[in-house]
């Protein structure tokens, strides 16, 4: 996972995807802190070649349906999600509104129970 540069990709064969978790926090885990727990992932997608294209409900040939959600196991859902063959495609940006601060975050975790190296996170 690179951090993103103010630069757009110069190959059109990209897909953006927008994703935000929800979260309980019904876990405590001190007197003064709970934990936030995922409970569901909504992710909105689109290709750099349909993003002028602005109806969300339309599903396109490249990308697909442009709307999902994951509440089984919302990270390792998304990240199957992000990870999925396509062929036409040479790379997948996940972007969160919130992504250092916490999006990222059940991201990072789940990696460092898959024990991912730096090199996939920014590569894979
Ligand atoms: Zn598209």
């Amino acid at each position: 996972m690179a951090p993103l540069v103010n630069e757009l990709p110069k190959s059109d064969k990209v897909l953006f995807v927008f994703y935000e978790f929800e979260t309980t926090q019904d876990t405590r885990i001190s007197d003064s802190a709970t934990l936030h727990v995922s409970n569901l992932v909504y992710l909105q997608q689109f290709c750099s070649r349909c993003e002028i294209q602005a109806d969300i409900d339309t599903d396109f040939e490249r990308c697909g349906r442009r709307r999902h959600s994951f509440w089984e196991d919302p990270v390792g859902d998304l990240l199957s999600h992000l990870c999925e063959p396509r062929p036409w495609c040479d790379r997948v940006i996940a972007i969160a509104h919130n992504a250092r601060g916490f999006d990222a975050q059940f991201i990072l975790d789940r990696a460092i129970v898959l024990k991912w190296t730096p090199e996939l996170i920014l590569n894979g």
